[in-house]
C-alpha cells in the first residue's frame, strides 16, 4: 500500500494523450522523485527475492530506467525490448494490437544464455498487448520468464486476462 501510494502521488492524468479519447497516465513525476523511486525499486527487489532472477528484461522506454535500476540493486544484467528497427543484430520481432495502434518489438536471437530467468519490467500494464509479445520474445530468446511486474495496471482494460497464466505483479491498480 506504501508503494502503490508512491505510484499514484508521481502520476499525473493526461487527456487526449496519445489520442483524442485516451487518457494517458504520466508517471513521471513518480521517475524524477528520487526517494519514491529509491523505495519502489526497493520493494520490487524484495517482492521477488534477490537471486530469483537471472537477468532483467525492460520494455522500451520507461521499461528500460526501471529494469536498469532493478539490475543494478541486484548485480545483474540488462536485456533491452526494443521497438522495431533498433538492434544492430538479427532479432526476434512481435507485431501486436496496442490500446492506441499497432506496434512492433524485438529482442535479440540469443540475448539470454538458455534456461536464463528473466524478470519482465514496464511501467504501466493496459490492454496486456506490450506483456504478451515481450514474454513471447524472452522465450524465443531462450529465457524463462520468472516475473512480469509493472508499476501500474490499468485493470479496466483487462490486460492480466489477456496474459493467461502469466502471474502479474502490479504495485497499483487503478
Ligand atoms: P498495452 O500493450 O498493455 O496496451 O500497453 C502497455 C504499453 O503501453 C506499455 O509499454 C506502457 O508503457 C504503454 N502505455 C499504455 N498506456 C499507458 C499509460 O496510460 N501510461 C503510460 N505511462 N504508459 C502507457
Amino acid at each position: 500500500p506504501e508503494l502503490a501510494a508512491l505510484v499514484a502521488g508521481g502520476t499525473v492524468d493526461v487527456q487526449d494523450f496519445p489520442k483524442p479519447g485516451i487518457v494517458f497516465k504520466d508517471l513521471m513525476p513518480f521517475f524524477g522523485d528520487g526517494p519514491a523511486f529509491k523505495r519502489v525499486i526497493d520493494g520490487i527487489v524484495t517482492h521477488y527475492g534477490p537471486g530469483s532472477f537471472d537477468v532483467v528484461a525492460g520494455v522500451e522506454a520507461r521499461g528500460f530506467v526501471l529494469a536498469a535500476a532493478i539490475a543494478y540493486a541486484t548485480g545483474v544484467g540488462v536485456v533491452p525490448v526494443r521497438k522495431a528497427g533498433k538492434l544492430p543484430r538479427p532479432a526476434f520481432s512481435a507485431t501486436y494490437a496496442l490500446e492506441y495502434g499497432e506496434a512492433t518489438l524485438e529482442v535479440h536471437e540469443g540475448a539470454f544464455v538458455p534456461g536464463q530467468r528473466v524478470l519482465v519490467v514496464d511501467d504501466v500494464l493496459a490492454t496486456g498487448g506490450t506483456a504478451g509479445a515481450t514474454m513471447d520474445l524472452v522465450e524465443q530468446a531462450g529465457g524463462v520468464v520468472s516475473g512480469f511486474t509493472v508499476l501500474m495496471e490499468l485493470g479496466f482494460l483487462k490486460g492480466r486476462e489477456r496474459l493467461g497464466p502469466r502471474t502479474v505483479h502490479a504495485l497499483l491498480t487503478v
